[in-house]
């Protein structure tokens, strides 16, 4: 049974960087008919905040991925106790007592002596004295898995075979001298207990992954699959950590990005296929393989999500968009006509506003000096609403007798005119819908 964790910490707002993990992990879970699980590793009292848990899970219910069920950290902490005394009792846990500053001179010192800055275990050699002395005067210590100096290999679902030398890493630190348990042991803890298939998330935590891998094996876990994707950047491949913020799926929400596109879009970029318009998160995981992935940094452009929002909002019948053109005041009888008229030049329903404004209102015509006579004229020609769709044709015809004016001379001016802009519907499409007579 395949069983997927999206695991996100309450601490902030979801974003595209996110959201990639997010739909990677629920895609897998699809594909196979298994279960998708909403984490919320929410160990920190201090940086967790129910607002942020709302908040995920609202972006997350707003892009259709719907979870299986929801697990809290914060309700678990009785497993992790249970699993640290388990390590404990197997001797691979032991507590250490340097402080931050001893900890960074040391690594100073190492990195000035062209070692890697990797913890020296002092903390092993202490004897039980030594710690109660430590302990009396410096307060609880924190615990460090005692990793096992081999290599530790896997085949990851995106990078391939991989090998890290775990002398090469600092054994982590799972519990702080404040008693909270850290990420790193919840996570194993719950991917064991939780029956976690496959485990996909960011490259930044393929060293992670090898300390975790050591964790579960010695807890007698099964060890997941794990797949690590590329991180995203901006569009020149500038790292996108700083703008992330701006990147919150509320605001892409807010201005207009539409669901689907963003799906669509965050599902294939960084891979070997091209990115397509779907129509439906089952389509998106029927067609989903990690193996199309490579390891190169993905490039990401918020631009690219608006022309296929646009093109997204173009496919749509009235019945999809129905309540947004109704809370513009479009009558019933327009409603089918108009967004007709109106779907294929927006790019967001918000666009929508502006097209019944000019239905509704007339638009400021907008027109060169050297066409106010002739558009003067031709508007003289023009006889009053209701309009049909022979109106067009009938007035350009008149216009074109009275002025010999034809082809884009002709019709440009009055399209800007009647319009105020220069691109838009068949005029002969929006004209039945004008309520008023355009004018200058
Ligand atoms: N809470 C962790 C994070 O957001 C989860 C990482 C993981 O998927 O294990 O980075």
């Amino acid at each position: 049974m395949t069983t997927t964790r999206f695991a996100p910490s309450p601490t902030g707002y979801l974003h595209v960087g996110n959201l990639r993990t997010a739909l990677f992990n629920y895609l897998i879970a699809k594909k196979a008919g298994g279960t998708f699980i909403l984490r919320l590793d929410d160990t920190d009292p201090e940086r967790s905040r129910p607002e942020f848990a709302d908040a995920i899970m609202e972006d997350m219910e707003w892009l259709g991925l719907t979870w299986d069920r929801v697990e809290r950290q914060s309700d678990r902490l009785d497993r992790y106790a249970a699993a640290a005394d388990d390590l404990r009792a197997k001797g691979r846990f032991y507590e250490a007592f340097e402080t931050p500053t001893e900890l960074d001179l040391k690594r100073k010192k190492q990195l000035n002596m062209g070692l890697p800055p990797v913890y020296d275990r002092a903390a092993l050699a202490l004897s039980d004295d030594e710690k109660a002395k430590l302990r009396a005067d410096r307060g609880q210590g924190v615990w460090r898995f005692k990793l096992d100096h081999a290599r530790i290999e896997w085949t990851d679902g995106i990078l391939g075979d991989l090998s890290i030398d775990a002398a090469s890493v600092s054994d982590p630190v799972l519990i702080r001298q404040d008693g909270q348990v850290l990420y790193t042991l919840a996570s194993v803890v719950d991917d064991t207990e939780m029956g976690i298939t496959h485990v996909v998330r960011g490259s930044d935590h393929v060293t992670n992954t090898a300390t975790q891998i050591q964790i579960i094996e010695a807890l007698g876990g099964t060890v997941p699959t794990f797949a690590h994707h590329s991180l995203l950047t901006g569009p020149q491949g500038e790292a996108l950590s700083k703008r992330l913020g701006t990147l919150a799926l509320r605001d892409l929400r807010e201005n207009g990005v539409e669901p689907m596109a963003l799906l669509s879009h965050m599902a294939r970029i960084g891979s070997s296929q091209p990115v397509e318009l779907v129509s439906s998160l089952e389509e998106l995981a029927d067609g989903f393989d990690l193996s199309h992935f490579g390891s190169a940094p993905t490039k990401f452009d918020v631009d690219d999500l608006y022309p296929l929002t646009g093109r997204y909002l173009h496919g749509l019948p009235l019945s999809a968009v129905a309540e947004d053109v109704a809370a513009l005041g479009v009558p019933d009888d327009l409603a089918e006509p108009f967004w007709t008229v109106a779907r294929a030049n927006i790019t967001t329903r918000a666009d929508l506003g502006p097209w019944w404004d000019l239905v509704q209102n007339g638009a400021t015509p907008l027109i060169n000096d050297e066409d106010r006579a002739f558009v003067a004229e031709a508007f003289a020609l023009l006889p009053d609403p209701p309009y049909s769709s022979e109106t067009w044709g009938g007035w350009t015809n008149a216009v074109k007798e009275a002025t010999g004016r034809k082809g884009r001379a002709l019709f440009m001016p009055l399209r800007k005119a009647v319009t105020g802009r220069e691109r838009g519907p068949e005029m002969a499409e929006l004209m039945p819908l004008l309520q008023k007579k355009p004018g200058l």
